[in-house]
């Protein structure tokens, strides 16, 4: 494995489109890496960059500790899977895996071994023989990411490997991939817009609007304590709370007054206040130094593990969710109290 570097890097396309706009990012070697972002942020743009597909404009590459911006392709050890296929579709498994080894000069007891350890990895073994034409989308993907695989390459590059596939088959893969990942200890770029699909695979995630970096961080990190609001609702908050003003321990926001825990806070973001839907207590007993709310039910969504409320607080919309463990259900309509505990709450800039 081998760690990545980038310094600067800027891209831009024509006159007006600025695909990356000065990345500086450090991945670690053997490290589960994920960009994350809406479409067009620029996340293709800085996978075709370390693959040497797309000069940039300014900036530095290093990987393992070498420059190698101007290394061609084919000479850097990366190999990328893109969310095409790009397989021979009219030969067999086999034929497509043995592929890059063929390239290599590889023996061919030696891509036989290969292939069969690969093909069973990924729970291919019994369609070695077929056609890939003859195979089903998630079958293909399965090929791709094996093809690349079997090169052992020091960088793995991912763009969106999982996003054609239906969502049985997807779940199946992120657990295959992280497990194949952390096994060959390679370095994994992965390229998603899905950031459930990032939290549940990655050790640590970038998160991309623009071209620019908002927020590197494991997933914990990045979920919990988002730097700024494109991230939080990014991340998938809806509780974001215009603050107004600030005093000591207290924020002045849209759903009222507030006490915080300062001391979890970082000290330039005040521009809003995040609030965890699963950290709301509803009618429950309020300890004196929390935050109490009154709000009214407005719709209740039953998810069967769990309950979500949209609450009408002063006005505003405020997201509950409870664990559904033998508690009464509230109804649209009930006026709830709502227990807002001081350390759960988070300010982003
Ligand atoms: P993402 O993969 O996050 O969706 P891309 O890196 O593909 O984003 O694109 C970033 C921006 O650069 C977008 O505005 C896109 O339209 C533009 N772009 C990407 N590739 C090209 C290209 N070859 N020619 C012109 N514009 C491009
Ligand atoms: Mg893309």
């Amino acid at each position: 494995a081998s760690s990545i570097e980038l310094k600067g890097m800027r891209k831009r396309f024509g006159k007006d489109t600025v695909a990356l706009d000065g990345v500086d990012l450090t991945i670690e070697a053997g490290e589960f890496f994920t960009l994350l972002g809406p479409s067009g942020c620029g996340k293709t743009t800085l996978l075709r960059i370390l693959a040497g597909l797309e000069e940039p404009d300014d900036g530095s590459l290093l990987i393992g500790g070498t420059d190698i911006t101007d290394i061609p392709p084919h000479r850097r050890s990366v190999n990328t899977v893109f969310q095409s296929y790009a397989l021979f579709p009219h030969l067999s498994v086999r034929d497509n895996l043995a592929f890059g080894l063929r390239m290599r000069g590889e023996s061919v007891a030696e891509r036989e071994r290969k292939v069969a350890e690969v093909a069973e990895f990924i729970h291919l073994g019994p369609l070695v023989e077929r056609r890939v034409d003859q195979l089903s989308g998630g079958q293909r993907q399965r090929i791709a990411l094996a093809r690349a695989l079997i090169c052992e390459p020091d960088v793995l590059l991912l763009d969106e490997p999982l996003s054609a596939l239906d969502a049985g088959l997807r779940g199946q893969l992120q657990v295959e991939l992280q497990r194949i990942q952390k096994r060959l200890s390679m370095t994994f770029v992965f390229v998603t817009h899905d950031q459930d699909e990032a939290m549940v695979m990655s050790d640590r995630i970038a998160v991309l609007d623009g071209g620019i970096i908002q927020q590197v961080g494991t997933p914990s990190e990045v979920y919990e304590h988002p730097t700024n609001a494109f991230v939080a609702r990014f991340m998938g908050h809806d509780n974001l709370f215009a603050i107004h003003g600030s005093q000591d321990d207290w924020v002045d926001t849209e759903l009222g007054r507030l006490r915080l825990d300062m001391s979890e806070q970082r000290p330039d973001q005040d521009g809003w206040l995040l609030i965890r839907p699963e950290t709301l207590e509803l009618d429950v007993e309020i300890p004196a130094d929390s935050n109490r709310l009154e709000g009214v039910v407005k719709e209740r969504l039953y998810r069967g593990s769990r309950v979500e409320y949209r609450l009408d607080v002063n006005g505003q919309t405020l997201m509950a969710v409870a664990s559904n463990l033998g508690q009464r259900l509230h109804g649209v309509g009930d006026r709830v109290t709502i227990g807002v505990c001081p350390e759960d709450l988070v300010r982003v800039a």
